[in-house]
């Protein structure tokens, strides 16, 4: 069985909302803060390899926002008959991009990634790193991977574009795991922000790896075991499964 950081996640968060995604597959939305997102990643990597290339956010937006429709996220409905509705729905969103805030806050937010990347490029000052490399790893016939933002030496990377969370230190967790399963070597996470410019070096050892190597078995066991009870909570908020959800 594989298992990826976000089914990790997901499955940690609610199980059942786990199983709901497995069973009822829905079509990816496209957010204009993941767009700006993956944007962001690659001109950092071209920073990182010497392309110091000066760029205007606001034409980088224009760009990215090419001939899709921009939609508020509050307009976005969440109610649907059935599944199918669903589906039929969020299709219907393919042309859309969805915001969560105005235009001049996503030309921003690129401005400060752009000055941000030339910045911790520079920091770094990386010499020889690869860049979103999938690895993976066997614990017993649980298969766990993901892929890499940065690997350099015995550091791995976090490239982040948005806030500062808590859970992105499970991330680095879940990666590190992978990282010295495969190469029995403990390594360093660095989480890098391109928002506020901040680099955080996250120390890990063996209990840090033990912990979670053991939730990862609870995790992937529960799986196996289609074991899929509703977690409700705070989480059911943002749960696009919430309308067929009998928990
Ligand atoms: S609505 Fe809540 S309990 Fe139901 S699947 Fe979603 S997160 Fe889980």
């Amino acid at each position: 069985m594989k298992l990826s950081y976000s089914a990790y996640m997901s499955y940690k968060t609610c199980p059942r909302k786990y199983y709901y995604e497995r069973v009822y597959p829905i079509p990816q939305l496209r957010y204009a803060d993941s767009e700006v997102g993956n944007y962001l990643h690659n001109y950092f990597y071209s920073v990182l390899n010497g392309e110091n290339e000066s760029v205007d956010a606001d034409k980088i937006w224009e760009k990215i926002k090419g001939e899709s429709i921009l939609i508020s996220a509050k307009e976005i409905k969440d109610d649907f008959q059935d599944f199918d509705d669903m589906v039929a729905y969020y299709s219907s969103l393919s042309d859309k991009i969805i915001l969560w805030r105005d235009e001049k806050d996503y030309v921003n937010k690129i401005k400060m990634g752009i000055e941000n990347s030339i910045k911790i490029a520079k920091a770094l000052n990386l010499k020889s790193f690869n860049v979103e490399k999938w690895m993976n790893a066997k614990i017993d016939d649980l298969l766990i991977y993901g892929r890499f933002d940065i690997i350099s030496e015995n550091d791995i990377f976090e490239l982040k574009t948005g806030g500062e969370r808590e859970d992105y230190y499970l991330q680095l967790a879940f990666y590190a795991l992978i990282f010295y399963l495969k190469n029995y070597i403990i390594p360093r996470g660095r989480l890098v922000y391109l928002q506020n410019g901040k680099i955080i070096d996250v120390k890990f050892n063996f209990n840090v790896l033990n912990e979670i190597m053991e939730d990862v078995i609870k995790v992937g066991k529960g799986i196996k075991n289609e074991d899929f009870p509703a977690n409700k909570g705070e989480n059911c908020r943002f749960c696009p499964y919430k309308f067929i959800c009998d928990y």
